[in-house]
């Protein structure tokens, strides 16, 4: 059976700007999804982070990212109380944090409730697979491979995935087949290594871009007019990109990379600490998601 027809509901965990995103664009291809994120600091709607991302889902500017037929075949919940819907799932992607203690603490949970032979995959910037299934049981380890869609899902055409070495070959096959047939992207087959293809190459030029601004005392905007162009990012610019990447998710890159790539690697030489981008995640500036980042939002 192929992927378009074995996979006909997927669960995505984690609402935030990549799971709402991949869910919206399951939801868009008429397939059913169960969108699941934590609980809420407050306020009685256990529900309200899926719920929120939805909502957003329908409001993204300059256009909706999913359609108003699409959004009712959206279930919302919320990781405490239905993470056992999972099972009802055929497609389990984990778009959660990128920090991988917090990745594998869910795994633990998902392996209790999943079916034996439902795909779990991660859609993870930078973490080695074997790293992610660190600690899990056999059938869990053929269950899972990498699906690393970009920002927005909506719009990038290409999805790296990366199958691990016990990766059964008809679970990632049917996810390969969905990818391509339901959701139109194009599949690159990636090793397994720190980073990937595009983040290995691309957190490094954004660090080196970053530091080439402050160094010569650029102001965003300048640094953008001159960069983004050369740099392939014409539209937002360099510091356009990691507001709709996430202010946020800029350290967590870092941290990630730094302790898998071996020593030696030209990466430690750009990395260098941003007391202004951790001030700004601090106060909530983290880009599109939040209050606004390097430039303001609406
Ligand atoms: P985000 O911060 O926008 O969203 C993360 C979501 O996960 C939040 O809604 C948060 O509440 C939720 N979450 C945190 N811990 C959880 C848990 N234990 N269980 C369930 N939900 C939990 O992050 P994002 O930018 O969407 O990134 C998600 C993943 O996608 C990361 O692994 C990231 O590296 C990767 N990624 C991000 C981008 C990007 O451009 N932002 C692109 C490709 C891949």
């Amino acid at each position: 059976m192929s992927g378009a027809d074995a996979i006909r509901k997927v669960c995505v965990i984690g609402a935030g700007t990549m799971g709402a995103g991949i869910a919206a664009q399951v939801a868009n291809a008429g397939i059913p999804v169960l969108l699941l994120d934590i609980l809420p600091r407050e306020g009685d709607d256990r529900d309200a982070v899926a719920k929120g991302a939805v909502a957003k889902m329908l409001k993204t500017d300059p256009a909706p990212f999913m359609s108003k037929a699409a959004a009712k075949l959206v279930e919302t919940g919320n990781i405490e109380d239905h993470l056992d819907k999972a099972a009802e799932c055929d497609w389990i992607v984990e778009a959660i944090v990128e920090r991988l203690d917090i990745k594998q603490a869910l795994y633990a949970r998902l392996e209790a409730v999943k079916r034996p032979g439902t795909a779990v995959s991660s859609n993870t910037s930078t973490i080695p697979l074997n790293a992610l299934v660190d600690g899990r049981g056999e059938q869990f380890r053929k269950d899972f491979l990498i699906t690393h869609f970009f920002n927005p899902p909506r719009y990038m055409r290409l999805i790296e995935i990366v199958r691990g070495t016990e990766t059964d070959a008809g679970v990632a096959g049917r996810v390969e087949d969905f990818v391509d047939r339901m959701l139109g992207k194009r599949v690159v087959p990636t090793k397994d290594t720190p980073g990937f293809i595009a983040n290995r190459i691309g957190t490094y030029w954004l660090a080196v871009a970053v530091n080439a601004a402050i160094d010569q005392g650029l102001t965003i905007e300048e640094a953008d007019q001159i960069g983004g162009k050369p740099m392939g990012v014409p539209k937002t610019g360099i510091f356009g990109l990691i507001d709709l990447v996430g202010v946020d998710l800029m350290p967590l890159l870092t941290k990630s990379l730094t302790s898998t790539l071996p020593a030696g690697d030209p990466y430690f030489d750009t990395v260098r600490p941003m007391p202004m981008v951790d001030a700004m995640i601090a106060s909530g500036y983290t880009g599109r998601k939040g209050k606004g980042g390097f430039y303001a939002f609406d």
